[in-house]
């Protein structure tokens, strides 16, 4: 989301006259588009906002200004606090940066606007191969641990007609790989069209070739999504659907909604009608009060889902949630070593599920050269999983048929069919 966000700043700002560095020591003005979900993520940005302090130190005429969550949640502090920080702006106010940025004053605005979709505006995607286009925005959900509600307001779900012209002009900008993006989009919802009918819409966009969407909430997972996921040619068969925990006392706790029984039934559904389909999952390890035989039952549900792929994070205090008033009986050692033995636990799953891709054909979107080899092209599956295989930059952008011959637990190692 941050991508797209920054996505659409960059745009923003390039209308109003401003021009892209070419990186960042040669840049005048610095935005840092921050994230908020954990508080190791706003530790390296401060990290990083000190580095530039101090070129700033030599050249006082560079403006720095921090955007996204966290100038949202403590913009004020920020700039109260840190005498290199020119601007904080907030999620929904991002129409007055370009007039923010001419002005000599340092500020922080961090009024939220419930009804802020940032219409007007077609994101500019440069030199790159796969888009990500914002369905919706905020989220109402309100999990327990989480700061989003708090930072991005509440759910509000753009035209599917503003939709349909971003998703064409990415395809046109050569990004062939679309993932459609909003906090729960399976809530989905405008002017009477749903997530399903909006996928539908899309799958016509003869300009892309993929469809992907992120995040699916399983209290939310609808019948009729599953229908499309499987009845539409350019949907990938590919899920993220974050179960976050094994334990139905702690789902409770997190304001989840759903069971782990519920949670099994809908991965079920979907197995059944797409039997190839990936399934990747968000996890929190050490939630306040999270016994070890509920972190036992995080692990049994691990094992006993399968998935391809699990995002696995230590809980982080967002002061502000309802999380933060639980008492905390857990420490830092204990919260480390059960994610460690998720994560562990986890490589093991995706290593098999890698290797059991061994000899089945698949088809690779191509997106770069190989880091590793460079005769080697590196790209994307339908099922969410990267690939390289023999080839040349003459293929960026397009899809290659492809014979799976050996695989890592990150990487799939292919040799080309045609
Ligand atoms: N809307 C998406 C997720 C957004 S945040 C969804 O509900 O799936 C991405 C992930 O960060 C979450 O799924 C969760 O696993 C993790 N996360 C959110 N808040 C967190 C916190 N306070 N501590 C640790 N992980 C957190
Ligand atoms: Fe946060 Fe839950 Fe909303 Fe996801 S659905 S953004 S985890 S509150």
């Amino acid at each position: 989301m941050n991508v797209a966000d920054s996505e659409l700043i960059t745009t923003l700002l390039i209308e109003q006259g401003f021009v892209a560095a070419r990186d960042i020591d040669s840049a005048k003005i610095i935005i840092f588009n921050t994230c908020s979900v954990r508080q190791h993520a706003e530790d390296r940005v401060l990290g990083r906002i000190s580095n530039e302090a101090k070129r700033k130190k030599s050249d006082p005429s560079i403006k720095i200004g921090v955007v996204g969550c966290m100038a949202q949640r403590i913009g004020e502090e920020l700039i109260d606090r840190y005498k290199a920080i020119d601007f904080a702006v907030g999620v929904d106010q991002y129409d007055k940066l370009a007039d923010i940025l001419k002005a000599e004053v340092r500020l922080a605005d961090t009024e939220l606007n419930s009804q802020e979709l940032y219409p007007h505006l077609t994101p500019m995607h440069q030199g790159k191969t796969n888009g990500f286009v914002t369905i919706m925005r905020g989220c109402n959900n309100f999990c327990s641990y989480c700061i989003v509600p708090y930072t991005r307001g509440r759910e509000r779900s753009r035209k599917a007609e503003d939709i349909f012209a971003d998703v064409v002009s990415a395809g046109k900008q050569g990004l062939k790989d679309i993932t459609l993006l909003g906090q729960n989009v399976n809530s989905y919802l405008s002017d009477g069209i749903s997530f399903p009918g909006l996928l539908q819409n899309l799958n016509e966009i003869e300009e892309i070739y993929r469809l992907r969407f992120i995040t699916s909430h399983p209290k939310d997972l609808s019948d009729e999504l599953i229908s499309a996921i499987q009845g539409l040619d350019k949907v990938c068969e590919h899920i993220h659907l974050p179960m976050q925990s094994g334990s139905n006392r702690i789902l409770h706790e997190m304001n989840r909604n759903y069971t782990f029984e519920h949670y099994r039934n809908q991965v079920q559904k979907l197995r059944n009608a797409i039997p190839d389909i990936a399934i990747t999952t968000d996890i929190i390890a050490g939630f306040p009060t999270e016994t070890d035989a509920e972190f036992r039952q995080t692990l049994s549900a691990v094992k006993d889902i399968g998935f391809d792929y699990a995002f696995c994070f230590k809980y982080s205090i967002r002061s502000g949630t309802k999380a933060a008033d639980i008492t905390d009986d857990l420490n830092e050692a204990t919260r480390l070593g059960r994610l460690q033995e998720l994560i562990d636990l986890q490589r093991e799953i995706t290593l098999c599920k890698f290797k059991a891709q061994i000899g089945k054909e698949t088809e690779i979107y191509i997106e770069g050269r190989s880091k590793k080899n460079a005769l080697q092209m590196s790209g994307s599956t339908r099922d969410f999983k990267i690939a390289v295989v023999d080839g040349d930059e003459s293929q960026i952008g397009k899809l290659v048929l492809a014979k799976v011959i050996d695989a890592t637990a990150g990487t799939l190692i292919c040799e080309p069919l045609c």
